[in-house]
């Protein structure tokens, strides 16, 4: 059986709190038998690192989502140096910039937009400082914030390499992260009917200079769009990439793999 790496789930998630044991025995039944759970607070990469003590194929990448930065503490960096030594964390993530639902959408005012902008700015760099520190790379989220994104990035160039995940940006915007030795990754959009930029995408993306992953419970591929998502279902996503790569199972198993086990620290 080919086996795949889910390099993006949120096993913490309250919707996994009932089955999670069978969850992990039905990724393993896939062939996925690798799985890394993400962080999105303090509180959330810490049941991540929990998790990954318990389950042997588990690791854990910790970080601050920047959709909730405004709940953040000034200096992140203390709590997060401490989790992120733990010898089962692979990453620092998710972490980054969202420009999807600022304050004046719901009501409030530019400098409402301003102020969370500003607090997301910030601890996006503190985190890309505990990981420089420590020589962990970095999950990037972003959403409507391209430009001001790779932008904070420069500086920790040649220092710290990072994976966009759930790409899902132009091929041109696609080459600007490759040129910076970042990568990305595809979730379950690539499967959707709606998909044809993302197919174009991945057709677009060297064999090695991408990975995949689920993004679970989000973003569940079909036959299974709208439901809770699991990593067993990196195997519908490797299923529908593989021929846009004109490849087989095989080599994508070992290509991604392989991306996966060089990008993330420690990962096995
Ligand atoms: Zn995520």
């Amino acid at each position: 059986m080919n086996s795949f790496y889910d390099t993006h789930a949120h096993l913490d998630d309250p919707q996994y709190e009932q089955d999670l044991p069978e969850i992990i025995a039905r990724a393993i039944a896939a062939g996925i038998d690798r799985i890394i759970s993400v962080g999105t607070c303090l509180d959330s990469s810490r049941r991540a690192v929990e998790l990954a003590e318990q389950y042997p194929c588990l690791h854990a990448a910790v970080g601050w989502h920047p959709e909730d930065a405004l709940q953040a503490p000034a200096d992140l960096r203390p709590d997060l140096v401490k989790l992120a030594r733990h010898p089962k964390v692979v990453a620092i993530g998710e972490i980054g910039l969202d420009y999807h639902r600022l304050p004046s959408a719901q009501g409030g005012s530019a400098a409402d937009d301003a102020r969370f902008k500003t607090r997301q700015a910030e601890i996006f760099r503190q985190q890309l400082e505990v990981a420089a520190e420590l020589g962990l790379n970095c999950i990037i989220h972003q959403r409507a914030s391209f430009d001001d994104t790779l932008a904070q990035l420069q500086p920790f160039a040649g220092r710290v390499r990072c994976v966009f995940h759930c790409f899902g940006e132009s091929v041109e915007r696609l080459k600007l992260i490759l040129a910076t030795g970042s990568l990305v990754s595809y979730t379950g959009i690539v499967t959707f009917k709606n998909g044809q930029n993302i197919r174009a995408a991945v057709a677009a993306t060297p064999l090695d200079k991408f990975m995949l992953e689920t993004d679970c419970p989000y973003l569940a591929p079909v036959p299974h769009r709208g439901q809770r998502g699991e990593p067993a279902y990196v195997k519908e996503i490797a299923e529908t990439i593989a021929p846009v790569k004109q490849c087989t199972l095989a080599e994508l198993s070992a290509a991604t793999s392989r991306t996966a086990r060089d990008f993330f620290a420690r990962l096995t």
